[in-house]
């Protein structure tokens, strides 16, 4: 059903086991417990630095031909094995089957992406300014990296940071969540049957502060790249700084849509009833602050809040299942405070609003009016199935409300107008903007923020880019 979860540093697979400390995986949908995770000591912490830096040099001087052929072996074996997996991600995480291999398909495109693009990685040669005298511009990997990744995308993310790391020549340690431990194993089992030689990438768990404390403060390690919260982000931030780190920071976002009165209005609400409750809205670029313009709000938030309403809730395993629980008990609780928020400042609920039966971490898909900016729906990354619509009489207006918060990870509008989509497309401050589309994320396209979201991108020549040292050679 579940799998055997282990640690995996220097080509072994280290099982729980009896005298080791380790914490329960918990099923969203029911409660019960899948397996024990087990913890790394220090002392393994040590050993996968050790292994990590080990392993540098010979991996840093494999052929890109050869890394590429591993990658692309592992994407085999992860499409292979998808029925498996898929499960494994669904009973961990709780989203549906179907978001499950959406998500274990993303995770092979990226494997092969990364797999191609490494391949690609040139210098240039400029002529100097003596005669004979040349500069060669080569790009190195950083080194040894250590990478840190949340449990609403367990494949994607590890995915993303792990493949970009070994593409580039890279040795990597994986902090995959604690919560949703299992698909990063079986991302770990793949790599390891695909040829990947030991010592090239590892994966811990254990105390979030006191690896993640333990692994950037190791000078061994050259780069961090984390997925997260800006909160936590911030500090790993702070960490990475006292050994002059270099660091990519994916972290919150609060994502703005506007829909304008010139929008395709059946084109826009199928779009957003969908990519709203997706994950149960648990994506950093989930569609969360909604502006809709006064000639459509009514008939906007009349129709969402009647398919939100519609919406079949279950386990994920259930092939009937359109949004699945929670990912763990904190986020119901989350829900309920912002719309305990919501009602004090008289904000009406049209539909959900609450926990959702009493088994599991279901909460209602909901829709919320008459809010102004301060509500903490607006303010703060809500982080789930939570829909605030808010009406506008002018663009000026909405792309002031867009860009009021500290987050600009995405946004998106829909419009049909070629001056609008202009206005939007420079006007909003976000590191993505989808206009009539909410598709941000590719593994050929940058993904990144920029505010409170976080630097620096994943996907693209960018990812590709950001496990890259620069190194100018003169020769006279
Ligand atoms: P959190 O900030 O406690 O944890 C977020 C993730 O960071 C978890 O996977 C956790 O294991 C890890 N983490 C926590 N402290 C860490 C540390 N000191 N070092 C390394 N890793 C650490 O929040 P949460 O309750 O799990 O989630 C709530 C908020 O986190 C959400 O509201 C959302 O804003 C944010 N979040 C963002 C993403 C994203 O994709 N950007 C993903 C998950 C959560």
């Amino acid at each position: 059903m579940y799998c055997e979860l282990a640690l995996y540093i220097d080509g072994r697979f280290i099982p729980a086991g009896p005298g080791r400390m380790s914490e329960p995986v918990l099923n969203p949908a029911t409660g019960d417990t899948l397996a024990e995770l087990p913890h790394a000591t220090a002392a393994e912490l040590d050993e996968a630095l050790a292994a990590a830096q080990r392993a540098f040099p010979a991996w840093a001087a494999t052929s890109p031909l050869e890394r590429s052929n591993i990658l692309r072996r592992a994407a085999i074996l992860l499409r292979e094995r998808m029925g498996d997996h898929a499960r494994i991600l669904t009973l961990e995480q709780g989203k549906p089957l179907a978001e499950s291999r959406g998500e274990l398909t993303h995770s092979a495109e990226l494997l092969e992406w990364y797999a191609e693009e490494g391949r690609r990685i040139y210098g240039r040669v400029v002529a100097g300014r003596a005669p004979g005298l040349e500069h060669v511009v080569l790009h190195e990997p950083v080194g040894p990296c250590a990478a840190f990744t949340p449990w609403n995308f367990p494949s994607l993310t590890p995915a993303r940071k792990v493949a970009g790391a070994l593409a580039a020549g890279c040795t990597v340690i994986l902090k995959a969540a604690e919560e949703t431990p299992g698909t990063a194993v079986e991302l770990m089992r793949a790599l390891h049957d695909a040829g990947l030689p030991k010592g090239c990438a590892q994966l811990v768990f254990g105390n979030p502060a006191e690896v993640s404390a333990h692994l950037i403060a190791a000078p061994a390690i050259r780069k961090i790249s984390f997925t997260g919260s800006t909160a936590v982000g911030k500090h790993l931030m702070k960490l990475a700084a006292d050994g002059v780190k270099r660091s990519t920071m994916e972290l919150g976002g609060n994502a703005p849509v506007i829909v304008c009165a010139d929008a395709d209005y059946d084109l826009a609400m199928a779009t957003l009833a969908a990519g709203k409750f997706r994950n149960a809205g648990q994506v950093c670029v989930s569609p969360a602050r909604f502006f809709v313009h006064e000639s459509l709000v009514d008939r906007f938030v009349r129709d969402v809040a009647a398919r939100a309403g519609a919406l079949k809730l279950g386990a994920g395993t259930d092939a009937d299942t359109q949004m699945g629980p929670l990912a763990n008990a904190r986020r119901v609780e989350a829900m309920e405070r912002f719309v305990a928020d919501a009602q004090t400042r008289g904000g009406t609920v049209l539909t959900g609003g609450a926990r959702h039966g009493n088994v599991g971490n279901f909460f209602a898909p909901t829709v919320v009016t008459g809010l102004d900016q301060d509500a903490l729906l607006f303010s703060d990354e809500c982080f789930g199935p939570i829909m605030p619509v808010q009406p506008f009489a002018s663009l000026d207006e909405a792309i002031e409300g867009a860009n009021a918060v500290e987050a600009g990870l995405a946004g998106y509008a829909f419009t049909t107008g070629l001056s609008n989509a202009h206005r939007i497309m420079h006007g909003v401050q976000t590191g993505m903007i989808g206009i009539n589309s909410l598709t941000v994320s590719t593994p050929e396209t940058p993904f990144g923020g920029i505010k409170e979201s976080g630097y620096g991108s994943e996907g693209g020549l960018e990812g590709l880019q950001a496990y890259l040292n620069t190194k100018l050679a003169t020769l006279g």
